[in-house]
């Protein structure tokens, strides 16, 4: 925790507080004042001075206070017995009556008295009955207030006193050298570090850099890491908070929190503020069934606070979220967000180097193939090929191996895709046959068809992520652009599990259920998406929503045109399933060797396959 950023916090906000505690204390110490005098007077009864006397003659009274202005009469217990802090002796006064002969009735009776010297001076008094009891309510009350604070993140006397600067990061350590494959994004963010290194030489011609920039992107593509990158590059502090940080339960928490943040940030400027997942707090304002009050305060403060620096002082503030559509419109206007940098998937060369990264550290054998291990991952993010390459080295030290291997890495990405293999589920004999024709009457179908893909592997071992037997394609190079002959083919090749278990077993099991979502999805988008059918040409039913997550597809049509689109897809699934039923049935011959094939050795290769297809 840095020194000298206490005072600042707030001294106006701690007098405050603590004006509030010394009153609160005050209030506290004279209701106990008033409740331990009651309290001392409980049993006191006052009595007659006449019948005070006869009790002294009748032998009653043990003992006898004499007071400044009363005489305190302690009873003997009625049956006789001691006193004991269990059996407390009745307690009488009376007033002081001129009386001269009182001492030698008591002297006669035996009774006790005395008269206390009053050696309680005043001071005394005021520090135990008033300055020890507020010592010790300040005390308890700082406590709470501590303990507070810690859950609350904040507490509610010095409000959200700034959480950041535990986020504050003086180096990262990471360079853009740790970031692979995102040459466009270290291009534009590279701009920022120049900046961020002489922000006099961009004040001298008068240009002003963008406070903020947006790195956008599906989930595990490096936006964290860029973000890092960038402060690690420019050497500058690293204020970084997730935008849930600013959401709490407390109104004026998130806002209060913004606040210090800007305020430490511009201290110590130059400095990059990095907001993640700033979708939390920067969602649109309106189309909101039940507003969010706390969240709209905290995306006020920020907006006013990116208003507010002075673009000259060297602040850059970055956010990254993977929903850009939903965030507010005033966060993205010019002054604000309003650069932004695309942050995507790898391709093919992207992956390969992020592999190279990764790889640094880990001890590998020599043939390694990294190409192959960046051809079988298409789609795949920087996060993915990380756990990639984990997954191989992990698998290298179950296996005792000093170097990983090439298998380590396709296994991994087998892992994956598709879970562990489950060796010890043993299907019954009939099951593994039709497993193994319908997994045959896939890659049979993708390698009777010219456009298709050749398989890479087929395997009847089932995997941990419920699928029985997977055929893997891997593409001979990265593609960009799909003609509409490829995907009929890639659908076709979906229905041709299903075909084949038709043509041999002629009926249909529940194996297929995957393979119908994904051809039917991929059907679907050629009408709605692309403008692949003939009755809908270019008009576009569905658009994607958010793209960089799941990608939902809104359709924006009518029913009636809902409905037509619906038959349009079953039109198209249905034919390829035509087309791979007499595809299959016309080489059933191969069929029938590859299964038998598979059946015996449970997993081929691609060069397996296909010399066992050419042999006739
Ligand atoms: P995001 O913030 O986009 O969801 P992260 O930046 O948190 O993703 O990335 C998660 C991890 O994935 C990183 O710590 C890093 O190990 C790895 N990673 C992601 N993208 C890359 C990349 N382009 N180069 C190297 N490693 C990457
Ligand atoms: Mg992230
Ligand atoms: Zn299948």
């Amino acid at each position: 925790m840095p020194t000298g950023q206490q005072p600042q916090n707030g001294g106006q906000n701690e007098t405050r507080t603590l004006i509030r505690f010394m009153i609160i204390a005050l209030i506290c110490t004279s209701l106990f004042n008033v409740f331990l005098s009651s309290f001392a007077n409980r049993s006191v009864e006052e009595i007659p001075y006449s019948q005070f006397k006869t009790m002294v003659a009748e032998g009653q009274v043990s003992e006898v206070v004499i007071e400044e202005d009363r005489l305190l009469i302690s009873a003997k217990p009625e049956d006789g017995t001691e006193v004991s802090f269990y059996k407390q002796p009745e307690v009488y006064y009376t007033g002081l009556v001129d009386d001269p002969e009182l001492y030698a009735e008591m002297d006669e009776a035996g009774v006790v008295y005395y008269k206390p010297v009053d050696n309680t001076s005043p001071l005394a008094e005021l520090l135990t009955n008033w300055v020890l009891p507020v010592l010790l309510i300040y005390a308890v009350f700082t406590l709470f207030m501590r303990s507070m604070a810690k859950r609350m993140g904040g507490g509610p006397m010095g409000m959200g006193k700034s959480n950041a600067k535990v986020y504050m990061q003086k180096e990262t350590g990471v360079t853009f050298e740790d970031v692979a494959g995102q040459e466009e994004a270290k291009e534009s963010l590279m701009e920022i570090v120049d900046y961020l290194h002489n922000t006099s030489k961009y004040a001298k011609v008068g240009a002003k850099l963008p406070k903020g920039a947006l790195l956008v992107g599906p989930p595990g593509t490096g936006k964290t890491l860029l973000a890092k990158a960038v402060a690690g590059e420019a050497k500058v502090p690293f204020y970084s908070l997730s935008g849930s940080d600013f959401v709490e339960m407390f109104v004026g928490v998130g806002a209060s929190r913004v606040r210090d943040l800007f305020k430490q940030a511009s201290e110590n400027a130059p400095c990059i503020i990095f907001i993640d997942e700033i979708d939390a707090i920067g969602k649109s304002r309106d189309n909101q069934m039940g507003s969010n009050d706390e969240r709209e305060q905290t995306l006020n403060q920020l907006l006013s606070e990116m208003d507010g620096f002075d673009p000259g002082k060297g602040i850059v503030v970055l956010g990254a979220t993977n929903r850009p559509e939903v965030l507010d419109k005033a966060l993205l206007r010019p002054g604000r967000f309003d650069r932004r940098v695309i942050v995507d998937k790898p391709d093919l060369k992207g992956r390969e180097q992020i592999l190279q990264v990764h790889l640094k550290d880990v001890k590998v054998a020599d043939d390694i193939d990294l190409h192959q291990i960046a051809l079988a991952t298409s789609g795949g993010a920087g996060a993915d090929l990380a756990n990639i390459v984990n997954e191989a080295a992990l698998r290298a030290v179950r296996l005792g191996r000093e170097k990983v291997q090439q298998e380590d890495f396709m296994e991994a990405v087998e892992i994956i895709i598709a879970g562990k293999e489950k060796k010890d589920r043993i299907m019954n004999e009939k099951e593994r046959k039709i497993v193994a024709y319908h997994e045959v009457g896939h890659a049979l179908a993708a390698a009777l068809q010219s456009h298709s893909q050749p398989v890479q592997k087929i395997t009847i071992v089932p995997r941990t992520m419920g699928a029985l037997g997977y055929t893997m394609q891997m593409p001979e190079e990265e593609r960009y652009l799909m003609s509409k002959e490829e995907i009929l083919d890639q659908i076709t090749t979906l229905t041709a599990g299903r075909a084949a278990e038709e043509v041999i077993f002629h009926s249909v099991t529940t194996g297929a259920s995957n393979d119908i979502e994904r051809a039917t999805s991929m059907a679907r988008s050629m009408v709605a998406q692309y403008g692949m059918s003939d009755k809908f040409g270019m008009m576009g039913l569905e658009s994607v929503q958010n793209k960089y997550l799941d990608g939902r597809n809104v359709a924006t049509c009518s029913e009636a045109t809902q409905a037509k689109l619906d038959e349009e897809v079953r039109q198209i699934v249905e034919g390829a399933h035509q087309k791979a039923v007499q595809l299959l049935e016309e080489n059933q011959e191969a069929l029938h060797r590859i299964a038998a094939f598979l059946l015996e050795k449970e997993t081929i290769t691609g060069e397996e396959f296909m010399e066992i297809l050419k042999q006739q």
